[in-house]
């Protein structure tokens, strides 16, 4: 498996695969080919949803003073992924393929992905690593990365915070058309109000679900926020992070070991799934958000990783079957609330793997696979589209 450094990526919202993945894209083909004028085809999902997730201005943007030219095939889907661009500048060509969380790879060129460099492939071994070396999750991945890791995830958690400060700092409509108004700043302010929440338990899931909010609003506007594992799942892991932080004061140093536990997650996932919504749904970029969530929250709460194991289990298990359909291709209907209800879920998992850990029957090897086969067995209208669901009866 790579670097976790390739799973937490610092860039614009609202979509991984259709901003990061496509700025990418863009700025390979331009150092490779210098023109005054290209024209960059966009097929399935890009095509389908890349207007209301700016795929094409982010485009424009990188490719600037450059003219370019659009054509869009939301009905036709290229061999390798759904999210498929041709780009060209008259007398060269390449197909790129954004593949998720920013990544992408280029047809008939070898791999400029790093080396891999955790040997374990899957859950199990590096459980059995952590047994028998008596190590935790955060240990793992100290152990593999180079000196430098904790730094990059300060500099993560530092980014994550930022973006839930300006979050909660903002009110007004977001752009689109869908008149969705903001409301991570609302939620904040009414924590004080006895009268709307009664109980203490209510009152700390609207303070978590302020923070999955303030992070999936800046996404929704095109702002900065860490893909985790993307940036339309990107509010749920500091959401629970900065809740936990915040009734339990936990210190930057355990929150960033939290990060990195993770992140193991979301490399397993990503290593042996899917966290591309155009490939596999929501689950897999929701789902996985929420079982990296759990991982992080049973880490903060030093769960053995047996019980690590169970509450992702339990958090991915519960996601399976959901499906990505985002109202005019934004990335706010349903994508903002699920932040939110995805954060809480992963603290309900970790509350429910107390007792469940005992004799749980699934390993989280098992949930990963059966996402991935039933995101293959999706409807491709349910896979970031906006042609069925949501998208289709709003
Ligand atoms: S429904 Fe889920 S996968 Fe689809 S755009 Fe929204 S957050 Fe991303």
């Amino acid at each position: 498996m790579k670097s976790i450094r390739r799973l937490y990526k610092v860039g614009p919202g609202p979509s991984s695969s259709h901003t990061i993945g496509p700025r990418n894209a863009a700025k390979m083909f331009k150092q490779k080919y210098k023109s005054d004028k290209y024209s960059v085809a966009l097929y399935g999902s890009l095509a389908a949803t890349g207007k209301g997730h700016l795929t094409d201005h982010i485009i424009e943007k990188e490719l600037h003073p450059s003219k370019v030219e659009f054509a869009w095939f939301p009905n036709e889907e290229l061999e390798i992924h759904p999210n498929g661009m041709i780009f060209s500048d008259g007398l060269n060509e390449l197909e790129i393929y954004s593949i998720g969380g920013g990544e992408i790879i280029v047809q008939g060129f070898p791999s400029t992905d790093s080396e891999d460099i955790y040997p374990q492939v899957d859950f199990r071994e590096i459980k059995n690593w952590c047994l028998l070396n008596e190590k935790q999750l955060h240990d793992y991945v100290y152990n593999y990365e180079d000196d430098s890791i904790k730094k990059f995830l300060f500099e993560i958690w530092n980014t994550m915070k930022n973006t839930i400060d300006k979050g909660l700092s903002k009110s007004g409509i977001l752009y689109g058309g869908l008149d969705v108004r903001k409301r991570a700043k609302e939620l904040f302010e009414s924590l004080e109000n006895e009268n709307i929440f009664k109980i203490e338990s209510a009152r700390e899931n609207a303070l978590v679900s302020s923070f999955a909010f303030a992070v999936s609003e800046e996404n929704a506007s095109g702002n900065t926020v860490v893909t985790a594992p993307t940036c339309g799942a990107s509010g749920v892991l500091p959401a629970v992070l900065k809740g936990a932080q915040s009734k339990y004061n936990f210190s930057d140093d355990v929150i960033v070991d939290a990060l990195a536990a993770a992140a193991v997650i979301g490399n397993v996932i990503k290593h042996n799934a899917s966290i591309s919504g155009a490939e596999a749904g929501c689950q897999a970029e929701v789902g996985t958000a929420c079982s990296m969530a759990a991982a992080a929250y049973g880490t903060l709460l030093n769960f053995p990783i047996e019980q690590i194991e169970t509450a992702c289990e339990i958090a991915l298990e519960h996601n399976l079957g959901l499906t990505c359909d985002p109202v005019l291709g934004l990335v706010q209907i349903p994508c903002i609330e699920r932040n939110a209800v995805g954060a809480l879920r992963a603290v309900d998992a970790c509350d429910l793997s107390n007792i469940l850990h005992r004799d749980n029957k699934v390993s989280f090897d098992k949930v990963v696979q059966t996402m991935y086969e039933t995101g293959k067995d999706m409807n491709r209208n349910y896979r970031e589209t906006s042609q069925g669901g949501l998208a289709k009866n709003y």
